[in-house]
């Protein structure tokens, strides 16, 4: 197949699956700038922050253009223009792991990864999302510019101003979390307005990991302090629950299913109304993860969520045992966790959905044991389905300096625990491997950004990416 061949089936595959959006799309208009998802179409719909920061783009006169990394050439799904086109590429990264996707992304679209070598000929890379609150850092070899933390409020005004280009420097600097990486340290992140919440997905589509919903912010951060997780961290600012009105009115007239987003939805004091008033308006419901804890006191939720359509029920242990649940604060215990499955069971759901962590500081192997026998507990009463990911030491925690446990202790767990669950629950193991590197970007400077960019030339393994990346630190072992 030719070059113009490939191109072609991507320009027909962009306005097939455009064909299937909903909502208000997004003109195209001038001046222009494309907004990059370093990940494929389905994982980019699927992120409320991408979306709001294209309407937000948008709504201040912009023109707008989505742009995703699937397979083949990179092109708009607005004009089905590659990024090259554009003077101004924003992106946004959600996490650590998305790094090399976005090297590739641009790599493959002929603009150099590292802002150093590209010149006038390429686009300028504007960069956001929330691995800023984690490590900024990692983005600066990258940007031109790095909005840190919310950039509701922040987006447009920067993007217009590295588009008319003279002056664009001091805008940014004098934005709240603005940044430019080669002239100062990065700033505290910023905080948006409450009054610019709930942020709202603008097209549903049923090629999303969330099928054809409309994604509508219950509330943002947490309140709680769980000691691995960075929504407990300062940059987060706590929990801002959004008020049951504002979450109704942005549900548009014609949404099918509305899907809640929020790090803490089951805290949301008013859950069970909104949940109510949405069924009532005969929508399909969907919420990506609740607490077990806040489901075995409040049984109204499950109820609501099943009569809204959902067939998953998903909580999570994070920890092995319950000694490890104590040491890191989750609050969730066993009890609880019975109680989701008895829950699951009474109610209809098909399958309850269980994370967890493996690896945690202090973990031994009869934690891993007393997982199975809760699980097969568990799964005695409902049918469990458990997904494991590895724990990932992260910054601004209090777990921070904590050590991986590294891939061959992973691994020999995940196999201990995958014998003892053989026959009672399914286990989904994420990959130790891109753990190990999500671990060592996590707490990396930006000169890991320089190796990744190399190791991204080569071909991006994990091998070529384990040599980048270096040896363990001394404490990991
Ligand atoms: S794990 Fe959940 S409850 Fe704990 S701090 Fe993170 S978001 Fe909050």
């Amino acid at each position: 197949m030719t070059a113009q061949d490939l191109r072609w089936n991507r320009v027909r595959e962009i306005r097939r699956r455009g064909a299937l959006e909903r909502g208000r799309p997004f003109p195209v208009g001038h001046p222009r700038l494309a907004l990059l998802y370093p990940a494929p179409y389905r994982v980019g719909m699927s992120s409320l922050g991408f979306q709001q920061v294209a309407d937000r783009m948008s709504d201040a006169g912009l023109g707008v253009e989505r742009a995703f990394a699937d397979p083949g050439a990179i092109l708009t799904e607005e004009s089905t223009s590659p990024l090259s086109d554009f003077s101004l590429v924003a992106v946004s990264v959600a996490w650590e792991l998305e790094l090399p996707d976005l090297v590739r992304a641009l790599a493959r679209s002929g603009i150099p990864p590292l802002a150093r070598d590209r010149t006038s000929v390429h686009p300028r890379v504007l960069a956001g999302g929330p691995l800023t609150l984690v490590n900024p850092g990692l983005l600066a070899r990258i940007a031109d510019a790095v909005l840190v933390g919310e950039a509701d409020a922040t987006a447009a005004t920067a993007a217009a101003a590295l588009l008319r280009d003279v002056g664009w420097r001091a805008v940014v600097q004098g934005l709240p979390g603005g940044w430019v990486p080669d002239t100062s340290a990065p700033p505290a992140p910023a905080r948006a307005d409450d009054a610019l919440l709930p942020a709202r997905s603008r097209l549903a589509t049923p090629e999303a990991e969330f099928s054809d919903m409309h994604l509508v912010e219950a509330n943002r951060g947490c309140g709680r302090s769980c000691t691995f997780c960075v929504m407990g961290s300062p940059g987060h600012g706590g929990r801002r629950d959004v008020p049951l009105e504002r979450i109704l009115a942005s549900v548009p007239q014609d949404a099918r299913r509305v899907g809640l987003v929020g790090a803490a939805v089951s805290d949301h004091p008013d859950l069970e109304d909104i949940l109510l008033a949405l069924a009532e308006r005969g929508l399909g419901i969907g919420v990506s993860s609740l607490r077990a804890d806040r489901i075995a006191a409040r049984s109204g939720i499950a109820t609501r969520l099943r009569q809204g359509g959902m067939r998953t029920l998903t909580v999570a242990a994070d920890a092995m045992s319950e000694r490890l649940r104590r040491s890191i604060r989750k609050g969730v215990r066993e009890a609880h966790l019975l109680a989701s499955a008895r829950i699951a069971a009474a109610e209809g759901f098909e399958v309850l959905k269980l994370y967890a962590m493996i690896g945690l500081p202090g973990e031994a192997e009869e934690d891993v044991d007393e997982f199975a026998d809760l699980v097969g507990r568990m799964a005695a009463i409902h049918r469990v389905e458990v997904a494991l990911s590895p724990f990932v030491p992260k910054p601004h925690t209090p777990l921070a300096a904590a050590p991986f446990a590294g891939v061959t202790r992973v691994d020999a767990r995940t196999r201990r625990l995958a014998e003892r669950l053989r026959g009672r629950a399914r286990l989904r193991p994420s990959s130790s491997r891109w753990a190990w590197v999500e671990a060592r970007l996590a707490g990396a400077g930006p000169e890991a950004t320089e190796r990744i960019v190399e190791a991204m030339a080569e071909g991006g393994s994990f091998a070529r990416l384990r040599r980048a990346l270096g040896p363990d630190p001394p404490h990991w072992t």
